[in-house]
């Protein structure tokens, strides 16, 4: 076997976070006794690289157990959810303790993680008849109370996986939908363009799972481009910090400013570009530059942004044209041939694609 290629089959297992590792290590190295709790919590969260139980290879998706679809023939467009409680080990699934259509457990978690999957479902299925995340009614599936004061939510490769928070700093994950959404994104971009999370393929990997986060968030509040807040993850800090978010795709770099925790570093221009071994290659910083030209095409445009720029975006993720080591100039011109298919030549959509681009310093007609 040539050894590229076996560097390829060994491969680890892309584990997508939603807090990104230069915060957690900020974190702990605190020095501060209001923050102990936290500082410990962050250290164990960043150690703990590899959660146990995930024993599959990415993209062996045929391997995958599809229990709830093995039950009953599956029907397009209906859910299935299945929420298991770690109840603090980091043993994954856990104990399986509500399944669709059961009622509630009266556990915040189980409750906020069964809604946010609904909500996710909601708008790929009602807005991009999209039928869950394979398009081809996977069970969602998520599993709460990960590991103890455990201070992120990911995505695995199959499931979601939500920790409780320090108390200190982060409180519980699944109370923002935000996070829900991007992080079921994160299997939506798996199965229909395979991004590398690494550099710039990896960065539009996370700016897509931050877009459909966002319109998951917004979808299920009605709002529009102008009543949205477009922040990804409200709620998951506690009132110790002084932030919002994690991030802000409207502005990008003022999702947080605060004493302890520093300022949110993302650019919102391609002249920020960083440059980083760090983080996947700042898979989590350089997604800003994409963020703010999605919001300022939604924002032009007016409405409600997954009406057409969602689409568009859409479009391009589902497409075929990208690749899995698009960069940004290729997933940018992508979305403006995406714009002209659904819109045509002349449209406003068109115009407000290039301009967005334009705008964070991307060419998208090379
Ligand atoms: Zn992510």
């Amino acid at each position: 076997m040539p050894p590229q290629q076996a560097t390829l089959t060994a491969a680890p297992r892309t584990v997508c976070s939603i807090v990104p590792p230069f915060l957690l290590a900020r974190i702990a190295t605190l020095d501060d006794p209001r923050f102990e709790r936290a500082a410990h919590a962050a250290r164990r969260s960043l150690i703990d690289v590899a959660p146990h139980g995930l024993d599959h290879g990415r993209g062996d998706h045929s391997l995958l157990p599809r229990s709830l679809r093995d039950l009953e023939p599956a029907i397009r467009g209906h859910i299935g959810r299945a929420i298991s409680d770690a109840q603090g080990t980091e043993v994954l699934p856990g104990t399986l303790v509500r399944t669709e259509g059961s009622p509630e457990t009266g556990d915040v978690s189980v409750t906020e993680a069964y809604e946010g999957l609904g909500r996710t479902f909601a708008l790929f299925w009602d807005v991009f008849d999209r039928d869950s995340i394979d398009n081809l009614s996977a069970p969602l599936e998520a599993t709460v109370h990960y590991g103890k004061l455990y201070d992120n939510a990911f995505w695995d490769g199959r499931r979601m996986v939500f920790g409780d928070g320090d108390g200190e700093i982060f409180d519980g994950f699944t109370r923002s939908l935000s996070v829900i959404g991007h992080e079921l994104a994160h299997g939506v971009t798996e199965f229909a363009a395979g991004l590398v999370y690494r550099d710039q393929s990896g960065a539009l990997n996370e700016h897509i799972s931050d877009v459909f986060g966002a319109l998951v968030e917004q979808y299920a509040r009605g709002h529009t481009a102008a009543d949205a807040s477009w922040l990804i993850g409200e709620g998951i800090f506690t009132d110790e910090v002084e932030g919002n978010a994690l991030r802000s795709l409207k502005a990008p770099g003022t999702a947080y400013d605060d004493d302890v925790l520093g300022k949110d570093p993302q650019p919102d221009h391609f002249d920020g570009y960083v440059k980083t071994l760090d983080d996947n290659g700042g898979v989590h910083l350089n997604s800003g530059i994409p963020n703010r030209a999605f919001w300022s095409v939604a924002d032009s445009l007016g409405g409600y942004a997954w009406e057409r720029a969602g689409h568009i975006w859409y479009d391009t993720l589902t497409g075929g044209a990208l690749g899995p080591r698009a960069d940004f100039s290729r997933f940018a011109a992508a979305t403006v041939a995406s714009a002209v298919a659904r819109f045509g030549q002349d449209s406003a959509e068109h115009q407000a694609v290039v301009a967005g681009w334009t705008l964070v310093g991307i060419n998208p007609t090379r």
